[in-house]
């Protein structure tokens, strides 16, 4: 293990993860500096805490790397060629995400993880994993992209088994994790600005299969099944009839035919596909990823289907908002690029769509051809709107398109009169941006809020 006494270390980032990084490290002993470029009276109020800790606080400059600096631990917004990690990797200084840090802090004993990464999907599975371990009896949480800092999560006693959530960007800065067991659910075009291109995008993914590490691999997605292919140990899923060694679907029912005594590995039921709520094919993949990680920790088929039937979606994923004059208008504002669209769309048979925000050099082509035939009509706002409307024109000439040139927040109220106008009893309107929405909102969140707001202000008809 690492020998934290006296190490000087430089947390990049004084947001929540960067501020519990530090303060783990200060409580070993090592001599901790945290830099951030913001030095507003929000960087001030987070900095006193840790200050009182004997944490260096530098604020106003978050390019400079401090002197005899021996251990970067960043935080996952951080590019990899900001300044600062440029410098530290031209020195040879070792640089740590949180989730890093975190696998080197956990004691012997400390919990397992079953780990999900992919482009989509992450937080359903993790959430759907988490309601299954708890219906086994076992204490459990989600850690990794949000709630509780991973690095203290590691260091509480109480948790048996950790379901964690893995960014691109955290696996990139990751070296030593070996989960028990991880997916990557699928990989699709995504902040390709960060990380250089979609290869390395992926290859960043893939880091989540560690050598002793079961892998659970998604057949129906390519690079899942490519990124799977060089584990030790695995098994698959898929929204197919599975083979021996996969989980998939038969008839109405989810099954096992991988983690299942049966020497001839007949099917086990796990659920039924009315449990997966919302239904759409892409909840189910993640249903299924969900439930081989649990198998893969030893959970029972009936607590399977029981964490399943227990289990949320967080809001602003496939939300029914209402039913007006016949029309389901459904928020799925966190579908921020083409892929999930793509998802989201699959979902439905006659869509008025809404979509736009930052597509963030993403083709939004592929998406528009495979869910044309959906299209009643599509309604279009922000940034990157344009390159949608060509799209539909080449994939989807007869489908109409009214064009929101504002930007403005009160631009929702416009978009779903718009969205009404153009439904018939029957039709689903549904956000489902393809977009990031930093362009007009603070967030998927802010949209999503717009979007509903916007629907219980129209007129019953
Ligand atoms: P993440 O945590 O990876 O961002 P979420 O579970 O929050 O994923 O889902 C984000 C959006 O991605 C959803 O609103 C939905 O549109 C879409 N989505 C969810 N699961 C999948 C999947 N398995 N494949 C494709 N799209 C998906």
């Amino acid at each position: 293990g690492v020998s934290w006494q006296d190490l000087p270390v430089c947390v990049a980032g004084l947001g929540v993860s960067g501020a519990a990084a530090a303060r783990v490290l200060a409580e070993r002993g090592a001599r901790v500096t945290v830099v951030d470029a913001r030095a507003d009276e929000a960087a001030q109020e987070q900095a006193e805490p840790l200050r009182a800790q004997g944490v260096t606080v530098r604020l106003g400059d978050g390019d400079t790397l401090p002197d005899g600096t021996a251990l970067v631990v960043t935080s996952p917004g951080w590019s990899p060629a900001v300044p600062l990690l440029a410098a530290a990797a031209a020195a040879g200084t070792e640089i740590y995400g949180e989730v890093e840090l975190a696998w080197r802090l956990r004691g012997p004993d400390a919990a397992p993880w079953l780990a999900v990464t992919g482009t989509n999907g992450k937080t359903t599975a993790v959430r759907m994993l988490v309601r299954m371990l708890e219906a086994a009896g076992h204490r459990t949480l989600a850690v990794g992209n949000v709630g509780t800092p991973i690095v203290e999560a590691v260091l509480d006693p109480s948790h048996e088994v950790l379901a964690v959530e893995l960014s691109s960007y955290q696996l990139h800065w990751s070296s030593s994790v070996v989960p028990l067991a991880a997916t990557v659910l699928n990989v699709a075009p995504d902040h390709i600005d960060w990380h250089g291109s979609l290869d390395a995008y992926a290859a960043d993914k893939g880091r989540i299969f560690a050598p002793g590490t079961l892998a659970v691999v998604n057949a129906d997605d390519e690079w899942s099944v490519r990124l799977g292919g060089g584990a030790e140990r695995g098994v698959g899923f898929t929204l197919a009839t599975p083979v021996a060694g996969r989980l998939g679907v038969v008839e109405n029912l989810l099954v096992d035919r991988a983690f299942t005594a049966d020497p001839h590995r007949e099917a086990v039921e796990l659920a039924e596909l009315a449990d997966v709520r919302p239904f759409a094919p892409h909840n189910v993949a993640n249903a299924l990823a969900a439930a081989a990680l649990a198998r893969a920790y030893g959970v029972a088929p009936e607590a399977v289907r029981e964490g399943l039937r227990a289990f949320r979606p967080d809001p602003h994923r496939i939300e029914r908002v209402a039913t007006v004059a016949g029309v389901d208008y459904v928020d799925d504002s966190k579908a921020t690029n083409p892929h999930a669209a793509a998802a989201s769309l699959s979902a439905y048979t006659s869509v008025v769509w809404i979509a736009g925000g930052l597509l963030k050099g993403a083709d939004i082509d592929d998406a528009v051809r495979s869910c044309a035939d959906r299209l009643r009509a599509a309604v279009l706002i922000g940034a990157d709107r344009a390159q949608i409307a060509a799209a539909l024109a080449r994939h989807a000439p007869n489908v109409p398109v009214v064009d929101v040139a504002d930007t403005d927040t009160g631009a929702m109220d416009r978009v779903v009169t718009e969205a009404a106008r153009l439904a018939s009893a029957g039709d689903t309107v549904l956000l489902a941006p393809a977009g990031a929405s930093f362009d007009m909102f603070a967030g998927y969140g802010a949209r999503g809020d717009a979007f509903a707001a916007a629907v219980h202000r129209l007129p019953e008809r």
